[in-house]
């Protein structure tokens, strides 16, 4: 300021002075109105510079930097380069918070006042089938026409979420959204979308499965209720009371296999996986596995000829418990289709890339190819009632697969309907060793 004020009197007394020295009082005021337009000139010329400068954004170093002027210059250039930070920094934190919505694994869409769309992220889009930029501020009522979500827009009433049919699903393929809106600020909504097929289906399958168990425990149970009535009721005597006490020791026995297997792939399923330390020879399982098939077919009176190959000098790790229940199932399988008259042959083979093949082959009444993707499911019977006059619960192939899956190893089923089946399992490589006891000299 004291620069100006100087500035403008220099302006004014040098010319008064010179003119004074000219042409006395008239010259003097001439010059001093002459100086002061001067000043006021260049000082204009200095502000236009400055403002047309400020115009432009400020883009350059200001155009002047002495002066009144030039301070006001430097200081709105340091006010707008604070500006232009604070923008960067909330244009990057805004980034950061999209990219991050961006990542969610749920849909987000954000709606205004009157529910149009003003955001969306991918996930959104691929649930509900919009396009992100070109369906910006089209009505979300417009676009999403399932009237299960009509319904649950206009009701306004948003405390549950409504599931919806994605538009992707297909009736071989269903895919099922949870829709959920959450009122914020003024009027405007969120919209979140959630895939839930999964979910949807692992409760349809709990529920089958409780319906499956229920039954298949109903039925044993619905005969030895009847049989302890007939009993309790009808003067019986002892040898109509030994039969129905037998057959009511096999109802409790059947009770009692399925509960057993219940439990087995219920461990399967919450234990750990088996691990590499321990050891069990090809030979014992299969000596293990000739036991059992020879006491089944005996038990059930069938005249099969049964033929367990000799088992080659090796040993595979695992839980030999698992390992045992999954051949053991193979072979009680076959000797349990396969009618009188019929062979099994149960063999382990090591294969050139060191893999160890166990095969159960039998000549029974095969498998239609439909049945044959289908048998590891729980309860699934190809027959029924040959499954269960065979005390057959439904769930053996079920426990062979998670074993078969826990050890790495592949199961194989190739059948022919009416020429017998062959059930194999491909136990890799790494959990292949040579017998300790044959190894040594
Ligand atoms: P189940 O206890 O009924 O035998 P599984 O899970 O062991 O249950 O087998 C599922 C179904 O696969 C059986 O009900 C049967 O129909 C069919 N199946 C299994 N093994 C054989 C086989 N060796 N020959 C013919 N059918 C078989």
């Amino acid at each position: 300021m004291f620069w100006r004020i100087t500035s403008l009197f220099l302006c004014i007394a040098i010319p008064a002075f010179g003119g004074w020295w000219f042409a006395r009082e008239i010259g003097a005021l001439g010059g001093a109105i002459a100086g002061a337009f001067a000043w006021f000139a260049i000082d204009l010329l200095r502000g236009a510079r400055v403002v047309r400068w400020l115009r432009a954004g400020a883009p350059t170093e200001p155009p002047v930097t002495a002066g009144l002027w030039g301070e006001a210059a430097d200081r709105a250039r340091r006010i707008l380069r604070a500006r232009d930070q604070q923008l960067n920094e909330s244009a990057r934190r805004l980034q950061d918070f999209l990219a991050a919505i961006q990542a969610s694994p749920n849909g987000v869409v954000l709606l205004d006042a009157q529910g149009r769309i003003e955001w969306s992220n991918e996930t959104a889009a691929q649930h509900l089938g919009i396009d992100p930029e070109r369906d910006m501020l089209q009505l979300i009522g417009n676009l999403l026409r399932d009237p299960v979500f009509t319904h649950y827009y206009a009701s306004g009433d948003y405390s549950q979420e409504a599931v919806i049919q994605s538009r992707d699903s297909t009736p071989s393929r269903p895919i099922k959204l949870s829709v959920h809106l959450h009122p914020y600020g003024e009027g405007r909504r969120l919209l979140l979308s959630r895939d839930i097929t999964g979910i949807e289906q692992a409760e349809v399958m709990r529920r089958d499965f409780v319906a499956n168990v229920s039954h298949e425990i109903r039925t044993p149970l619905t005969v030895l209720t009847g049989f302890v009535e007939t009993l309790q009721t009808l003067p019986l005597d002892e040898q109509e009371r030994k039969r129905y006490l037998a057959l009511m020791a096999q109802q409790a026995h059947r009770m009692q296999t399925l509960v057993s297997d219940l439990l087995t792939l219920s461990r399967l399923e919450g234990s750990p996986l088996p691990g590499q330390g321990d050891w069990t020879s090809l030979q014992l399982l299969m000596a293990q596995c000739e036991e059992e098939g020879r006491a089944i077919s005996g038990v059930l009176g069938k005249k099969q000829e049964l033929r367990f190959e000799h088992a080659p000098a090796f040993e595979l790790a695992g839980s030999s418990s698992e390992l045992q229940s999954a051949l053991t199932n193979l072979v009680s399988n076959a000797v349990r289709y396969t009618p009188t008259g019929g062979s099994i042959d149960v063999a382990w083979k090591m294969l050139a890339d060191g893999r160890a093949d166990f095969t159960v082959r039998d000549t029974g009444p095969g498998i239609a190819p439909e049945h044959i993707s289908r048998l590891t499911e729980r309860f699934y019977r190809v027959d029924r009632s040959r499954s269960r006059e065979t005390g057959g619960t439904g769930l053996g192939l079920a426990i062979v697969k998670h074993v078969v899956q826990r050890h790495g190893a592949e199961l194989k089923i190739d059948s022919t309907p009416g020429a017998g089946s062959t059930f194999s399992i491909q136990f890799p490589a790494n959990r292949l060793r040579k017998s300790v006891s044959a190894a040594r000299p």
